[in-house]
């Protein structure tokens, strides 16, 4: 495997693709307890041919980014949220959570030690962090492992717009993401796995991804692929759903408080599908994009457009302005939202 250059990058031009980097996180849960972890420099993983994560499906994610500040700093976004959010996934799964401070800690080891491969600030292109965790124990019976790997990549990420931001078309789905009671609430590999195929029709459709309905009615609103709904009323409220299988975003979150600062009324709340002429503006939120317009939803072959088709919304602006000036560590945000990486 060929190791990634920090000179071989066009930083704005990157895209979305995985590049092997100097750097890895890795420890190992064995006879009860985590060892220390340390960097690598290999990327492959090991396990057995029996390990559980192969056949039924130990694993939790997370996803964050690396912001270069205008001070050639490097800021986190609130990552003992995602810590948190992991360690929740993990007990779900019967997991053993790594402990949620040195997976802070494991995060900025691992970026200091990619530093040169966060890109410059004013690219908009991030580093992308990926920390997940695997039952490895071997099992034939189905049963959780009792062993376990935590593992940090990074890679880098290209802006998720280029030319600014871009309303785009969502398809509702006959398929369901989650089971109220299942692992809706968990970030976790499965979810995904079932998620693939309803994605992959919304795009031959010409749609850029799908909106899931609640498993129970098929009427409201869950979320939309892999990113929390919301809609802005035309009295300016907030609103996004609320349900017990979706994904509790952590860019949601920090909308709902950014919202308010704004005096939007936030709500999560039931949103019927057959309720949509409320909204004056629609959005995805999602570390990824942190918001993506959503200009249409068709539903039973009634295309439902929000704002506008092309063009975003003034409310949908100030918000992502907001949330994205306080990632890049442009403006001061609430306390504990920035976390420097010490890079000496
Ligand atoms: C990760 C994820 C989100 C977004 O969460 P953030 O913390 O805002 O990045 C939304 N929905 C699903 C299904 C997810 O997996």
């Amino acid at each position: 495997m060929t190791k990634a250059k920090a000179t071989d990058f066009d930083w704005p031009n990157i895209g979305f693709n995985y590049h092997d980097l100097p750097y890895s996180f890795h420890a190992e849960f064995k006879d009860g307890h985590w060892d220390e972890g340390h960097l690598t420099e290999d990327s492959t993983i090991t396990m057995s041919e029996a390990a559980n994560v192969l056949h039924y499906g130990q694993e939790a994610f997370e996803g964050l980014k690396a912001y270069r500040r205008k001070d050639g700093g490097v800021n986190l976004f609130r990552p003992d949220m995602n810590a948190k959010r992991m360690h929740k996934s993990a007990e779900r799964l019967l997991m053993e959570p790594f402990p949620e401070d040195r997976f802070v800690q494991a995060v900025k080891e691992v970026v200091k030690a990619n530093q040169d491969f966060v890109p410059p600030y004013g690219s908009g292109a991030t580093l992308y962090v990926r920390p997940f965790l695997i039952g490895t124990g071997e099992v034939i019976g189905v049963h959780p492992a009792n062993q376990f790997q935590f593992h940090i990549l990074v890679t880098p990420v290209g802006p998720y717009y280029k030319g600014g931001m871009q309303p785009t078309a969502y398809v509702t789905s006959p398929y369901d993401r989650a089971a109220h009671g299942g692992t809706g609430q968990s970030k976790v590999s499965g979810n995904y796995a079932s998620s693939l195929l309803p994605g992959s029709i919304a795009h031959e459709e010409g749609f850029s991804d799908v909106v899931y309905l609640d498993p129970r009615l098929h009427e409201n609103i869950e979320e939309l692929g892999g990113a929390n709904f919301f809609g802005i009323t035309k009295d300016g409220k907030f609103k996004t759903p609320k349900s017990p299988s979706i994904l509790p975003s952590i860019t949601k979150k920090s909308l709902l408080k950014l919202a308010s600062d704004f005096g939007m009324e936030p709500e999560e709340t039931t949103i019927s599908i057959y309720d949509l002429d409320q909204f004056s503006e629609a959005g995805a939120m999602g570390t990824a994009a942190v918001i993506s317009p959503v200009g249409s939803i068709t539903h039973n072959g009634n295309k439902h457009v929000f704002y506008s088709e092309t063009k975003v919304g003034p409310y949908t602006q100030k918000l992502y302005d907001r949330l994205s000036g306080i990632q890049d560590g442009d403006i001061k945000g609430p306390d504990g939202w920035q976390v420097d990486v010490p890079l000496d």
